[in-house]
């Protein structure tokens, strides 16, 4: 069968020899023509390197029409809502404080400000490559208070509860962290609700699942019939979940799938869990695109109140205001792909960003932009 593209003109097309295994490639993707056909199917991944993944592999340009490949809320940094970024941007102005973030929430725009503008205007912002980094940098510098920007899903958690875990078993008093963590199944659940959107099968992240396991995305086939897979990031991956997903949702018979066994059990990692539920209670939290969820978030117990920044400094915030004109919170819903922003490639592009979305390495808008989509 020949395989038409069916994206912009401007994207290179498929380079197959760069892939592990082209034959199995070149079979999946003419297996999910002969599936689906002419019809309409829309499938939604919710992890940010599969939003790059898909991106770099060009797969949109190479599914039958009708098959479209939404990015949805998988983006840690782009679900981050301003009142967040603002109240860290309001920590970081504190003379005493010292914030310490990955670099990808560096230029995220928050209402007025980002911690970027920040650090140029003095104040002391660090990107680390680890929360442990945050640890040895209020080690070395106990005259400051080191906040850590906590933000990310189920990947992140056990690693931060570890570390407020290590603060407290040091003694640290100028560590602590600002909770913004977030769970991925009460996004899917709002997803699923949303009258705006109608996903027919969710491409679902392999890290995340790495800790949570299956368990948790059973509502999506008992409350609303919709299959999901589990799947990893090479290209043959990314497919075999796309053909597992169309013969599911095409024949009516939706279930939660692990295609990754080589990364995950199906129980997830207890242990992980069990470390992040010693530090985090659940909390109703607030989402770019999403509004506010109930118990979507991580907060810091009481009992470790003392690495709880937004327990420790008390700074105002004014209400948020979203970039003007940027449709990020559609962008992360599934309601619109990034090109039905107005500002995307005109005023809104990686070196001037508008949104989160076309800051972060993980945003849907970045990975439209950078693979000419
Ligand atoms: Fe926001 Fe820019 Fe994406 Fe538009 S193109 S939704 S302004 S990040």
């Amino acid at each position: 069968m020949a395989i038409l593209p069916t994206a912009a003109p401007a994207q290179e097309p498929i380079d197959f020899s760069a892939f592990r295994d082209p034959k199995l490639a070149h079979e999946l993707i003419e297996r999910i023509h002969s599936l689906v056909g002419e019809r309409s199917l829309n499938l939604m991944e919710v992890c940010g390197t599969h939003t790059m993944s898909i991106g770099r592999y060009g797969f949109r340009s190479v599914m039958p029409a009708g098959l479209h490949l939404l990015s949805g809320p998988g983006c840690p940094v782009c679900v981050t809502a301003n009142q967040d970024i603002d109240h860290i941007i309001a920590l970081a102005r504190l003379d005493t404080v010292t914030i310490a973030t990955f670099g990808d929430m560096m230029r995220v725009p928050g209402s007025t400000s980002s911690l970027a503008a920040e650090k140029a205007a003095g104040h002391d912002v660090r990107i680390v490559y680890s929360p442990l980094d945050a640890i040895r940098l209020a080690e070395e510098h106990p005259e400051r208070s080191v906040v850590f920007a906590g933000v990310g899903f189920e990947t992140t958690t056990p690693t931060i509860a570890a570390c407020i875990l290590e603060a407290a078993t040091r003694g640290l008093r100028n560590f602590s962290v600002f909770s913004a963590h977030k769970m991925t199944p009460p996004a899917l659940r709002a997803i699923a609700d949303d009258p705006e959107t109608r996903i027919d099968g969710f491409i679902l992240p392999g890290h995340v699942s790495t800790i949570t396991g299956l368990e948790p995305y059973q509502f999506l086939v008992g409350d609303y019939g919709i299959p999901g897979v589990v799947t990893g990031f090479e290209p043959v991956d990314i497919l075999e979940s796309i053909v597992l997903l169309a013969e599911m949702a095409l024949s009516g018979t939706p279930r939660i799938q692990n295609a990754y066994r080589r990364g995950v059990a199906d129980a997830g990692n207890p242990v992980a869990r069990k470390l992040v539920d010693q530090v985090f209670a659940v909390c109703d939290a607030t989402w770019r695109g999403l509004g506010t969820l109930p118990a979507s978030g991580l907060a810091i117990r009481e009992e470790y109140a003392a690495f709880d920044a937004r327990h420790r400094f008390s700074v105002e915030v004014q209400p948020a205001q979203e970039p003007r004109g940027c449709r990020c919170g559609d962008v992360l819903r599934g309601a619109i792909t990034p090109h039905g922003c107005p500002l995307f490639g005109r005023t809104c592009t990686p070196e001037h960003p508008v949104g989160p979305c076309m800051v972060s390495s993980e945003g849907s808008c970045a990975a439209y932009f950078r693979y000419h989509e």
